[in-house]
């Protein structure tokens, strides 16, 4: 072994001790409520694709079709000679499922948060996020440059006092004490269902407030596209602020059943990131069997198919709700909005070595529920991260009832 190699054995030596070492397990079905992981069927709690679309028949045969009709890659970047019709058709269905006027499709959603983020402010700008935003939103806003500033969860009065504090000095030219007409620019990043409690931002104030300052807004809508609004477009199009929302960011992997990510707002927006958006302009174009998938998933939840399954999504997570309180649990979200309706079921157990062990003891009754540990929560805020999809059937969610029962009470402190 090389120095760097006994590097890195110490370093995840210790990451074992700590309870925070992680391993990849390989999945030997597709996408699905019943799953074979590491060669054993699991019953699966875990998945973000909550309506039951990345093994649908028509993501299926829409992405077969592409792939037959334009080849597996794309040859170069969108700007260059990839931007395939299906990027275009894909294009057309997102903005017309966010009630925008233009959308941009990504590899994924990271990236477009990296590529939104970075084109939108730079130095001299500031950028307000909330505590619990994905790492994306983090990452970009560390990348951009702009001045960081951290507001607490869904907070609007702390997070007023910061657009107080960038307003200030956003209104000071730089070296004077005099108070200037400014080009610095205030953008609000937060997230409308958020990934690890699934609790919801407070959004209605939230447009009001960023009003007042002057302020954009970028919503990361991940866990919400799909599930929201009368047509799935998301938390925005539900409580009608689409036309205030400057960014709305989504991923297609998640509900939508496909992979990609998503920017939707203005035509100005969108051409502005086209020429200026870094992980869009040096990249390769995504494959045009993901697009076209992506695609049929954007048509499908805006059917009526799509209703049945947000239907039966919401009356599934009804149920979970039910067996979480007899249980005891306080799923409730860590902001002052606890979610109703969201998808995601945190079971907040402490413990990084209590979360693993219940999670182990769900597994061994073939029930798959992951413990989240830090660095995606903080350090002794482990827990399980229970997600519902339209998919499971009563009979699911009875075995669930029995194994996280027994699991709970064989780990209980
Ligand atoms: C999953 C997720 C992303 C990243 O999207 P990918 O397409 O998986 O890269 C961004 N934001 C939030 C809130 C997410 O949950």
């Amino acid at each position: 072994m090389n120095r760097l190699d006994d590097v890195l054995r110490a370093r995840l030596d210790r990451l074992h001790a700590e309870g925070l070492e992680r391993r990849l397990r390989r999945v030997d079905s597709p996408q699905a409520v019943r799953l074979r992981i590491d060669d054993r069927p699991a019953l699966n709690f875990s998945s973000n694709d909550y309506l039951g679309l990345a093994n649908h028949p028509a993501l299926i045969e829409a992405g077969a079709r592409a792939l037959r009709d334009f080849g597996g890659g794309t040859g170069a970047s969108r700007l260059i000679c990839g931007s395939l019709r299906p990027h275009h058709e894909l294009e057309a269905a997102l903005a017309d499922l966010k009630g925008t006027e233009a959308a941009l499709c990504f590899s994924c959603g990271y990236t477009a948060a990296l590529g939104a983020i970075g084109a939108l402010v730079g130095r001299a700008d500031f950028i307000l996020i909330d505590r619990l935003v994905h790492a994306c939103v983090v990452d970009a806003a560390r990348l951009s440059g702009a001045t960081l500033r951290v507001f607490a969860h869904n907070d609007l009065e702390d997070l007023e006092a910061k657009l107080k504090w960038c307003d200030q000095r956003r209104k000071l030219a730089p070296g004077s004490a005099v108070a200037s007409p400014t080009s610095a620019h205030i953008l609000i990043v937060t997230e409308s269902v958020f990934s690890m409690d699934g609790d919801l931002a407070p959004l209605l104030d939230l447009v009001e407030l960023k009003d007042r300052y002057g302020a954009w807004l970028m919503l990361d809508e991940a866990h919400a596209t799909g599930l929201y609004g009368t047509r799935g477009g998301g938390c925005a199009e539900a409580e009608g602020i689409s036309n205030r929302v400057e960014v709305q960011m989504s991923t297609l992997g998640k509900a939508v059943g496909a992979a990609g990510g998503c920017v939707a707002g203005s035509r100005s927006l969108i051409d502005f990131l086209v020429n200026r958006a870094r992980s869009f302009i040096f990249s390769t174009a995504p494959p045009p069997a993901i697009a076209a998938a992506a695609e049929a998933g954007v048509r499908l939840i805006q059917s009526t198919e799509g209703a049945e399954r947000r239907s039966r999504l919401w009356s599934n997570a009804g149920q979970i709700d039910a067996l979480l309180s007899k249980l005891g649990h306080d799923f409730g979200g860590t902001g002052v909005n606890h979610a109703p309706r969201s998808p995601i079921r945190p079971v907040r157990l402490g413990r990084e070595s209590r979360a693993l062990a219940v999670a182990e003891a769900l597994r061994g009754q073939g029930v798959f529920v992951p413990a989240i540990r830090y660095p995606t929560v903080a350090r002794g805020q482990a827990r399980l991260r229970l997600t519902v999809s339209a998919e499971h059937t009563a009979a699911d969610l009875r075995e669930l009832d029995c194994a996280l029962t027994a699991a709970l009470k064989e780990h209980d402190e």
